[in-house]
């Protein structure tokens, strides 16, 4: 993202102004207050969090001319050298384009001289994971015997990558990624400082998107500033970055939660027209979920904000475990996306899919229903003309094994990948004289059936005999869910009773 301006500008100066990583800042601060300095440390973590602006403060620290101190003075000829950049006793190394033997041997020499203006002479040696194995074994022998003028500051975002032999030697402390809050928190900082003005969804989608790095979320806020003139509103951020904003969310929620297929269908296409990145779309959907989850809850979580009221409304309006179901439908699709060539069709079965969730508030209304004397006297509901009365305890095989088995079997093809979809969608009812009997939604039951060849032939491989496959729509999602309710379960297993579809 090119050097930043506003990064630039408003980068710490002193620990106390280092934002998320106290665990480090304390620690250094408590040593530093001691006199302790050591001579090689290992800065480890993410890209963007503040491990290189750390390394300067504690460059400054040890070498301030007020003496060592918690924090420098930032007002010495010293201090205000390295913030400028211009010391020649605080050198920063990029190990990405250093990262051989020769670059590591002229260090090694250079090494030896004492600074010429400070108190330590300080390497700064970005991305040390990046060094050639030759190199590390000639840094490590300088490590191994540092001159006491000497401070290596290491940074990486893969210390995974640095031999044990140079991690051993290092103080080694881990940069954490920031939350949601913090950088929402300092980039209305920043806005003030640079009188801007911009609403707080803004912020927070800017806080979102920066996904821990304060770097990033601070690069995008600058680009806003030159964009937006002045005032900074959420449209723009949508528009410069792609977002997908809350509103299609919503929408497409709304239609899950009131089962309006149309209208998820529509939502979809939107995605589709827009153009947006369906991995994307499909990070930031389980992001809108969880979203709704917490305000669901009500829970305050300390580490992001909720500033759209509509969402905080549309969360009150569903029940947690309708949430819930729908993030685990969720969560299954981001697998999917991996494994499949994803387009906006499994997207749609996806939502669809989620819009057959049973809203869990009606079971216990249901359970009471039953519970009334009136439904009590009810002793037996005579199965529907047409339909078939199944005893599961006449089953040999276990219907849910020869399902799986089949599915695994699909699955184990080439293409198909529609198909392999649908599967997931279906509830095995029985398996009784080689006649498997399967439940699916009444919106995916045509797919299924124009493919029952594909099913048979699976079928047939599996269970080394020709099987029948019958599908049939499933009843309501209320009724499903009574079906699939413990209670309901328990009742079927205390009187024997055999279940009618
Ligand atoms: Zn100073």
């Amino acid at each position: 993202m090119g050097y930043l301006v506003l990064t630039r500008k408003y980068r710490p100066q002193n620990f106390n102004e280092v934002i998320g990583q106290q665990h480090v800042t304390r620690t250094l601060m408590s040593a530093l207050k001691d006199g302790r300095v050591g001579h090689s440390y290992l800065f480890a973590g993410p890209r963007g969090v503040g491990k290189t602006s750390v390394a300067r403060i504690l460059a400054k620290a040890v070498n301030c001319e007020k003496g060592v101190m918690q924090n420098p003075c930032n007002e010495c000829g010293t201090c205000k050298a390295i913030t400028k950049g211009n010391s020649v006793d605080v050198i920063e190394i990029d190990g990405a384009s250093n990262r051989g033997i020769d670059e590591i041997r002229d260090l090694r020499a250079a090494v030896s001289y004492i600074p010429s203006q400070t108190r330590y002479k300080i390497y700064i040696i970005d991305e040390v994971h990046m060094l050639t194995k030759e190199a590390f074994n000639a840094l490590l022998k300088t490590l191994e015997e540092p001159p006491s003028h000497v401070i290596f500051i290491f940074a990486t975002t893969e210390p995974q990558k640095v031999p044990k032999t140079v991690l051993s030697r290092c103080q080694r402390f881990d940069f954490r990624l920031l939350t949601e809050k913090e950088i929402f928190q300092k980039l209305k900082k920043l806005i003030e400082l640079e009188s801007v003005e911009a609403d707080d969804e803004s912020l927070s989608l800017i806080a979102s998107r920066a996904e821990g790095a304060i770097r990033d979320a601070e690069g995008m806020l600058e680009q806003l500033i030159s964009y937006s003139k002045g005032k900074i509103i959420s449209k723009d951020v949508r528009e410069v970055f792609g977002f997908i904003g809350d509103e299609l969310y919503i929408k497409l929620f709304k239609g899950i939660s009131t089962r309006d297929e149309a209208s998820i269908i529509e939502g979809v296409e939107e995605v589709a027209q827009k153009g947006c990145d369906l991995m994307e779309f499909t990070s930031g959907w389980l992001k809108f979920l969880r979203r709704l989850l917490l305000c669901n809850l009500r829970i305050k979580d300390p580490t992001t904000v909720e500033v759209n009221e509509n969402v905080v409304k549309l969360a009150k309006s569903v029940s947690v475990e309708f949430i819930t179901a729908a993030l685990n439908l969720s969560a299954d699709l981001e697998k999917d996306i991996k494994n499949i060539s994803y387009s906006p069709i499994y997207l749609e079965l996806a939502m669809l899919r989620m819009a057959q969730i049973p809203d869990l508030r009606d079971i216990n209304a249901l359970i009471e229903e039953i519970s009334k004397p009136s439904s009590k006297e009810k002793k037996h509901v005579e199965p529907s003309q047409g339909e078939s009365t199944i005893n599961y305890r006449k089953t040999e095989v276990e219907p849910r094994e020869v399902w799986e088995r089949i599915v695994q079997a699909i699955n184990g093809t080439r293409g198909n990948n529609f198909l392999k979809v649908f599967l997931k969608d279906a509830d095995v009812v029985s398996f009784n004289n080689n006649c498997l009997r399967l439940r699916v939604s009444s919106t995916h039951k045509e797919h299924l059936k124009e493919n029952i060849g594909f099913l048979k032939e699976a079928g047939k491989d599996v269970m080394g005999e020709d099987i029948e496959i019958d599908i049939i729509a499933s009843e309501k999602p209320v009724e499903k869910a009574l079906r699939a309710h413990p209670m309901v379960k328990k009742i079927k297993e205390i009187f024997n009773a055999e279940e009618y579809i």
